[in-house]
């Protein structure tokens, strides 16, 4: 039996891999192809664990005529999984299969980097996936004489399915529902937390206003936003950034962050542990609790010099 051993992180898996593994079968030249996952990989660890990675792999591949998931490497636990130890002990254990072990160009291009890959050329036969011109030194490929198929590429990798899993955004059309559904249930990738920084500045006091918020997940600013607010007090500018943030965030749908505020006064009014007074303030301050009643979210104190929102409420704006 022909077998095409398609070896990777699948971290998690998506849809490039299986168009990939289904043109790999539909050539004809194995009787199938399986996912070799990796279990321990030397050169980039996974971020899930080895067998929630099998298991999205059976989902994605589940009803797939010609495919198998291969959990090989897991179950004899070959770590650091170098590739010349699990052919060697696949060899042994599959001896009555043809083996031919599936490599991008750009790992047989730097394949030098892999341990023992002397070896290699003596246990399995190589497929090289050729996507355009090839860029395999002569050398390498004298040494290895590899199948060369020509394939397809979509344009989707597992990195920027994580990327955009943390930062909250849709995955659907990288990889199947049902994946999704998986990494949702398991809460795999999470996202990191979502925080809003807001500030005001008054030329004055009342004068005239800057109300600013930055947005950031995990350490990334994904936001900013600034403008001249009118005249007003130091209280009025601190509720309106406030109001400006959270209408920006119910817009984008976005829920479970924290405000972040360097007035200890408006903090605890909204907390309820300090009466708002100022007949200005109190429809700002209802407005405002409506709205963190609405989404779910809190405010908390931040000295000034830790608010990102605070600089920017020191541009130099155009007055409207
Ligand atoms: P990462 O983005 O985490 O580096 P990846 O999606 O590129 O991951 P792996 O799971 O490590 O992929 O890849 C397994 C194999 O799948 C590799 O040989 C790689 O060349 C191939 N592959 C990855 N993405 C695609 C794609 N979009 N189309 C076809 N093949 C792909």
């Amino acid at each position: 039996m022909k077998v095409a051993l398609f070896g990777g992180r699948f971290d998690p898996p998506h849809f490039g891999h299986l168009i990939l593994a289904r043109d790999l079968y539909e050539s004809g030249h194995f009787d199938t192809v399986r996912f070799l996952v990796n279990y321990d990989p030397p050169h980039k660890k996974a971020e899930a664990s080895f067998p929630h990675r099998v298991r999205m792999l059976e989902i994605l591949t589940k009803n797939e005529e010609g495919l198998e998931v291969d959990a090989f490497e897991g179950e004899r636990a070959i770590s650091p999984s170098y590739t010349y130890r699990v052919l060697k002990a696949y060899r042994k254990a599959h001896q009555n299969c043809d083996l031919y072990f599936v490599v991008g160009e750009d790992q047989l291009a730097q394949i030098r980097t892999w341990k023992n890959y002397q070896e290699l050329p003596s246990l399995t036969r190589f497929v090289l996936l050729k996507r355009g011109t090839l860029r395999v030194p002569r050398e390498i490929m004298e040494f290895f004489r590899p199948m060369v198929l020509t394939v397809r590429k979509l344009d989707v990798s597992a990195s920027e399915i994580r990327r955009r899993l943390k930062e909250g955004r849709s995955v659907r059309g990288l990889t199947s529902d049902e994946v999704i559904q998986y990494i949702q249930t398991h809460s795999l990738y999470k996202e990191e937390p979502l925080s809003i920084y807001a500030d005001a500045s008054a030329k004055g006091n009342p004068g005239e206003l800057t109300v600013a918020f930055v947005v950031k997940r995990g350490d990334r600013i994904i936001y900013e936003f600034s403008r001249v607010a009118g005249y007003g007090t130091n209280n009025e500018g601190e509720y309106l950034a406030l109001l400006e943030a959270l209408t920006w965030a119910k817009r984008e749908n976005l829920s479970n962050f924290t405000v972040y505020m360097d007035s200890r006064l408006v903090v605890n009014q909204l907390r309820g542990t300090y009466r708002v007074r100022s007949s200005r303030i109190a429809p700002l301050y209802m407005e405002a609790l409506s709205l963190l009643k609405e989404l779910g979210v809190t405010v908390a104190y931040i000295p000034r010099r830790l608010n990102v929102a605070d600089p920017l409420t020191r541009l130099k704006l155009p007055t409207l």
